[in-house]
């Protein structure tokens, strides 16, 4: 027990401090994965609400400029959109050897951002961790977010393999499985599991909305034929998800036309009257949420994984 709470790193310093952010500070704090623990946010309000929790595992720095000041280890917890303007600001005041890694959900674009502004001697880890809820701010975060979650890692090139071995040992400590690919990949792959689903459901939302034969009473009266649970993910952060779309969109694109043409097929089987095919598709997607469940990778309380 006390040979696994050894600190990987001296000072970790964890900016933007949301639903994520304030779950790794209190995670790495649990862990005992650092000598010291840093946060700051952008928004005073944040910083103040951050301040006044209990278990929030971290110092509050008042400054970007204190809250990098000697760190090993800095996390950018910000919104996808936001991570260039942070990383301009970051990027040149780390010291070399210092390891600069990121939580956003879209990777390509947040590698082109930021690689161009590494100063020498300073790497970039892009990580994902797959594991979220649809609530944002400090107090949503707790500490086991990570444990039993996937998070996934997409190395640069160039970058030494013990460097992004540490990250791979810090999101495991903290309960994570690790998986490295592409940053290419991982946006494709993003785009189906998460993206297009969260797309669906904020779309669905916005048009039984806009009903003008049904009302919104008898919407949330009926909800529980299937509505609510779409009104979960559409209840998502709506700044974290206009910049993901915004950043990820040629894979988005991409799978939401294979969407579009399935969705025609599937008119057409109901209006052709095709039992069997609807039967058909219906079993062959039972049997992909009976694996999921059997991965392990579904709650009691669902969070559909970002
Ligand atoms: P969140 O709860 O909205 O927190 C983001 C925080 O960052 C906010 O407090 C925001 O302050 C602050 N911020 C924005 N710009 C900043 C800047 N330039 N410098 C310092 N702080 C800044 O969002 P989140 O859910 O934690 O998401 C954070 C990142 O994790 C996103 O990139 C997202 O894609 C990724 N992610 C999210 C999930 C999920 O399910 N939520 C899962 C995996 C990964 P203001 O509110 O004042 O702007």
């Amino acid at each position: 027990m006390g040979a696994l709470k050894t600190a990987l790193f001296k000072r970790v310093a964890v900016i933007g401090l949301g639903l994520i952010g304030s779950s790794l500070t209190r995670a790495i704090a649990a862990e005992g994965l650092a000598d010291e623990v840093v946060g700051f946010d952008a928004s005073p309000e944040v910083r103040r609400l951050a301040a006044a929790l209990p278990d929030f595992g971290a110092s509050i720095a008042d400054s970007l400029e204190s809250v990098l000041d000697g760190a090993d280890l800095v996390i950018m917890a910000v919104p996808v959109g936001a991570m260039e303007g942070l990383a301009a600001l970051v990027a040149p005041q780390l010291k070399a050897g210092a390891i600069l890694s990121d939580v956003g959900s879209v990777k390509g674009r947040i590698i082109e951002a930021v690689v161009p502004l590494l100063p020498e001697g300073v790497y970039f880890v892009p990580g994902h961790p797959v594991a979220g809820t649809e609530f944002s701010g400090p107090e949503a975060g707790f500490a086991s977010l990570f444990a039993g979650r996937w998070c996934i890692i997409t190395p640069v090139e160039g970058t030494p393999s013990e460097v992004v071995a540490r990250v791979v040992q810090f999101w495991e400590r903290l309960g994570s499985s690790v998986e490295e690919m592409s940053a290419e990949h991982h946006d494709i792959v993003l785009a189906i599991t998460s993206h297009i689903p969260h797309l669906i459901a904020y779309n669905i939302v916005g048009t039984a909305a806009d009903l003008e034969e049904v009302t919104s009473s008898e919407v949330i009266k009926y909800s529980a034929g299937g509505f609510r649970d779409f009104t979960r993910i559409a209840a998502s952060d709506p700044v974290m998800w206009r910049d993901v779309f915004m950043n990820n969109k040629e894979a988005v694109l991409e799978m939401l036309g294979r969407f579009t043409e399935d969705l025609t097929q599937l008119q057409r089987h109901i209006r052709r009257g095709d039992e069997q095919a609807l039967e058909d598709l219906f079993t062959r997607t039972r049997a992909i949420r009976r694996s999921i469940v059997e991965a392990g990778q579904e709650t009691e309380k669902p969070d559909f994984g970002r």
